[in-house]
């Protein structure tokens, strides 16, 4: 296969047990050999071949699994399988992953029965808080709530130690909570959902407008003149420079955030927030302000004790969310017991 990029390091204790970990995107495709710790032992990368049907992405990822399998001495206990969009994982069926063009399709029956392995599908949010709570910056906590801002806003809780997926595998659609009536048009068809308010394009489509009626502003120089160019990294330069007209556009959404996670900790009262994606890249000029604001607003029993921080997976988040959700689908719950432990 063309374009493939591949770096492998071999796992120093060959037999040990590890997990296949797969992270679906719809440019590419990264599969990791992962350890009970949390270690990528090898890695792949490849492209997603959208443009060739859903049967030619379903080829690609098991032409990953084989590479990454075949740089290891033993097999791998099990394999999970992140993608967006809501995963079946009781029949093995991607309900609707449309960066990839599988509505209803099946995934995990075809890998099983050229693997052997069992397969676990999850959708990507909830893959990534059951990483970030066995592996990451959540390690040891009864109840975490993963929130990723970047183009949308998606969510996934770790309630008592185990992920929860709802009836319809359909859990912690977070970024569709209709924060402000008859708002801006959201993805999901509906108007003033929290991603539509506070995600990155978001951001950056008030921030089009903002530079649009304002060319005089360091923002429309930043951005070369051009409200086309404008980028949430710029949002956050103009901000430090202390542009006024960035700064209205990023405080509005910050207080959307503000919002928005004070609704997520009525609903939960978690541990702790875990927040990634790429507007974290900005995280000093928000994370604190709201950590501050959420314990001043949420329901009084919860006021003060509520913790926010950064993701701390990095790069193999991916990666390792769907390795997190291979061992928590295998049927020695002692893995869920040793990572708490672990992390004590
Ligand atoms: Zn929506």
């Amino acid at each position: 296969m063309a374009g493939v990029e591949q770096e492998q390091t071999r796992s120093e204790k060959p037999s040990e047990p590890w997990v296949i970990g797969v992270d679906l995107g719809g440019t590419k495709i990264a599969v990791g050999a992962v350890n009970r710790q949390g270690q990528v032992l090898a890695r792949t990368v490849l492209p997603t071949p959208v443009s060739d049907g859903p049967q030619s992405v379903l080829a690609a990822i098991a032409e990953g699994m084989r590479q990454i399998a075949a740089g290891q001495s033993t097999p791998p206990a099990a394999v999970g399988l992140a993608s967006p969009g809501p995963m079946d994982n009781k029949t093995g069926v991607a309900v609707a992953a449309a960066n990839v063009g599988w509505y209803d399709f099946p995934v995990s029956g075809p890998l099983q029965s050229r693997f052997g392995w069992p397969i676990y599908l999850e959708n990507d949010a909830n893959a990534a808080a059951l990483g970030e709570w066995a592996f990451g910056a959540g390690r040891g906590v009864e109840n975490l709530i993963y929130v990723t801002i970047s183009t949308g806003i998606g969510m996934g809780a770790v309630l008592h130690g185990r992920l929860y997926q709802g009836s319809h595998f359909t859990a912690g659609e977070a970024g569709h909570m209709v924060l402000v009536p008859d708002g801006p048009l959201c993805t999901c068809g509906e108007r003033g959902c929290w991603e539509a308010l506070a995600s990155g394009t978001a951001i950056t489509r008030e921030a089009r407008e903002a530079v649009a009626r304002h060319p005089e502003s360091l923002l429309a120089a930043l951005a070369g003149g051009d409200p086309l160019r404008v980028s949430v990294a710029q949002v956050g330069e103009a901000v430090r420079r202390g542009d006024p007209v960035a700064q209205e556009v990023w405080e509005r959404a910050v207080h959307y955030l503000e919002i928005g996670f004070t609704n997520l900790a009525n609903l939960f009262d978690p541990d702790l927030f875990v927040v990634g994606g790429g507007v974290t890249n900005l995280s000093d000029l928000f994370l604190g302000r709201v950590e501050g604001y959420i314990n001043a607003h949420a329901n009084p029993g919860m006021r003060g004790r509520l913790k926010m921080v950064r993701a701390g997976l990095g790069s193999d988040s991916g990666v390792l969310g769907a390795a997190a959700v291979a061992w928590q689908g295998l049927p020695s719950e002692s893995w869920v017991e040793q990572a708490r432990q672990e992390a004590v």
